[in-house]
């Protein structure tokens, strides 16, 4: 089932930033203030002992499934295609889950979040090569052309973050964006270095590989 509570509780458990709610992640972030995982108790992020070796590839599993909002089978079902494909399973893992529509929405600069984004995208404001698209797990390639659908384009919101991101991100280079037709082109499929998800992949392909 998909985690519908607080997000920075999220962050908080992982012990690290995860950059789920947009501008608020960069001025008020309550990780950098409260330094303990959720709970009456408040202990530390490790509660003071040595995670074991599960509990390091358990945490890191959590943390990408976080970032990306998926539910647990969904994910299962993304390892056992990433394990079917040529290459590192690791590395295939992040492939697919970076070229979903909804996190590239959020990397071309439509959203300020992957939350935000995936919203964009069922709400069907998203078109890719032209026509709409409201999955938010739809798989993109090198060549297709993500755009804001013409009458979206007036939302303020959406309006002030497009302005907002194209005045501060800098884009990676497998995305090409076009500020002033509100579209970006995938130009090529991103290598590892080029992923926005701060995690060991190596680890996750452990977990599920005993
Ligand atoms: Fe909340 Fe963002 Fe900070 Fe995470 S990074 S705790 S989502 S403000």
């Amino acid at each position: 089932m998909r985690y519908s509570g607080p997000v920075c509780r999220l962050c908080r458990r992982e012990g690290v930033k995860l950059f789920l709610k947009g501008d608020k992640c960069f001025t008020k972030c309550v990780l950098d203030k409260r330094k303990s995982v959720p709970g009456m108790h408040g202990k530390s992020f490790t509660g003071g002992r040595k995670a074991s070796e599960y509990n390091k590839r358990l945490r890191e599993k959590q943390k990408l499934r976080r970032v990306i909002g998926l539910a647990e089978r969904p994910f299962r079902r993304y390892f056992a295609l990433a394990a079917k494909r040529p290459g590192l399973t690791g590395e295939n893992l992040l492939r697919m889950l970076e070229t979903r529509l909804d996190n590239v929405t959020q990397r071309l600069g439509f959203a300020i979040s992957k939350v935000a984004a995936r919203q964009m995208v069922l709400h069907g404001h998203m078109l890719v090569n032209g026509k709409r698209v409201s999955i938010p797990s739809f798989q993109l390639k090198p060549g297709d052309v993500v755009s804001m659908r013409e009458s979206s384009r007036a939302n303020t919101t959406y309006l002030r973050w497009w302005e907002q991101t194209h005045q501060s991100s800098a884009f990676p280079s497998w995305l090409e964006s076009n500020a002033g037709t509100f579209s970006g082109t995938v130009k090529t499929w991103p290598m590892r270095d080029e992923m926005s998800f701060p995690v060991n992949e190596q680890l996750i392909v452990e977990l599920y590989s005993k």
